[in-house]
């Protein structure tokens, strides 16, 4: 019997959850829990009478290890799946060291606090020994490997789409399409439309700080980093048709350019539409995205997560959102001496997630690929003790699973490529 426990119900925790109800015969079990337990109560009712799973449902603060550790005792899970934030990551990896549980996520761990002072030390210095100031990197889990591996236990990192699916595309094609890769651009397109002048596709502090912040890739084994937006390219993505899009700092280039042997570029593209740039720019320039807790009439609030509070849920875009999305790699590099290049893509619709799980695709191409990383895990086809990211193993079982679960994906010889 398998039973996992997954921490959070948010918008990618909703699919991932209605994903493992689907794939009961691998998740015999499935305990929801955050610290609204009745978000995770309605999440369970939504499933009643649709799956075999059992479905239960707990509170816990995953900022806690000692609550943590009280509910993995008493949930006795064989996995846990972190679907909270990613400030989460590190408590819940050492709640799952404690106990020998194997350990899933889909983001790497950032620092809620950017002034605390002992975190900032530490990044500092990173930043000048590594060349990127993203607030988030490897290094933190990374630094778990020994412990995982004396432990027994298995932590995935990053199985979302990207990273997670991304990474998966570059294995596969290291495997069994290029003697070496030389150029990897992983190409984010959304093509949804919402309707709203300004609202975020998964949550918006997270993203915000993803985006506004400077831009980073990798190239003859180093960083080179640019002004936020300050790379821009217009590709034409099939099923969605021509859209800007900009090079962005992304955590999987950290680790793929440490996985992928003759690697000597790798870039990140996300496409932007011109309202959510200028809004974003607006909201910047007036202190809106800041961090720092503000006095106002005699309570501390950070303005990020005010401006989450005012902005829509992404969880309610769901009904309101079409269009599709087409997330994937183009690689360049040799096979048998000769000069190839590949796209591997999927495209998804918005509107058929939402008739299938009630969530747009941002959720929906998370969510998925969050269940087939647990599942490779339970199923004891990526079960190795140790920290690793998905491009560590064998990509076949997992590219199957994603035919499989709703994320088909698609091939192409001599794409067009990124100037
Ligand atoms: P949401 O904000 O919708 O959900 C976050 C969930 O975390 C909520 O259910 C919240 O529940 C729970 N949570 C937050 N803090 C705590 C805590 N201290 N203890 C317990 N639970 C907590 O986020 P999303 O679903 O949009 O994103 C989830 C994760 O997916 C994030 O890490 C995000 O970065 C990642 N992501 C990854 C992508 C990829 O492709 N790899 C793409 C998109 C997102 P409650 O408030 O009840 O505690």
């Amino acid at each position: 019997m398998n039973k996992v426990l997954v921490i959070g119900c948010g918008g990618v925790a909703g699919v991932a959850i209605q994903k493992c109800a689907q794939n009961a015969e691998v998740f015999n079990e499935i305990c929801i829990a955050s610290r609204t337990v009745s978000k995770c109560d309605a999440l369970k009712q939504k499933l009643e009478g649709k799956t075999t799973a059992k479905i239960t449902t707990a509170q816990v603060d995953a900022d806690n290890v000692d609550e943590l550790v009280k509910l993995i005792h008493e949930v006795k899970p064989d996995i846990v799946l972190n679907l909270a934030l990613p400030y989460q990551d590190l408590t819940i990896m050492d709640a799952c060291l404690k106990t020998k549980v194997d350990y899933v996520d889909t983001a790497n761990y950032e620092c809620e606090d950017t002034n605390d002072p002992e975190w900032r030390a530490i990044y500092e210095k990173r930043c000048k020994e590594k060349g990127f100031t993203a607030y988030f990197d490897y290094s933190w889990q990374w630094a778990y490997r020994e412990r995982f591996e004396q432990a027994g236990i298995t932590a995935l990192l990053g199985t979302g789409f990207d990273p997670g699916v991304t990474s998966v595309f570059t294995a596969y094609a290291q495997k069994h399409f290029f003697d070496e890769i030389h150029t990897i651009d992983i190409l984010d397109c959304n093509g949804g439309d919402h309707g709203y002048p300004f609202a975020t596709n998964f949550n918006p502090e997270i993203n915000l700080r993803e985006v506004s912040a400077n831009g980073s890739y990798w190239e003859n084994g180093h960083w080179v980093e640019t002004k936020p937006m300050e790379i821009h390219r217009t590709y034409n993505f099939d099923g969605v048709g021509e859209k800007d899009m900009y090079l962005l700092h992304h955590e999987e280039i950290e680790s793929l350019a440490q996985n992928i042997p003759h690697v000597k570029r790798i870039r990140f593209f996300m496409t932007f539409g011109q309202s959510y740039l200028t809004h974003m720019k607006c909201l910047e320039n007036v202190g809106m995205l800041g961090t720092e807790p503000v006095e106002f009439e005699g309570h501390e609030i950070v303005p990020i997560q005010f401006l989450r509070r005012l902005l829509p849920d992404p969880a309610s875009l769901g009904p309101r959102t079409v269009g599709k999305t087409n997330i994937g790699c183009i690689f360049t590099g040799i096979k048998d001496g000769k000069m190839r290049t590949l796209y591997i893509y999927n495209v998804c619709d918005h509107q058929e997630c939402y008739k299938e799980v009630g969530s747009q695709a941002i959720s929906y191409t998370t969510g998925v690929p969050a269940m087939i990383g647990t599942a490779m895990i339970l199923q004891g086809l990526w079960k190795r003790p140790g920290v690793f990211t998905v491009e560590e193993f064998d990509p076949d079982p997992y590219m199957e699973a994603l035919n499989k679960w709703g994320l088909p994906w698609k091939i192409e010889e001599n794409p067009v490529l990124v100037p």
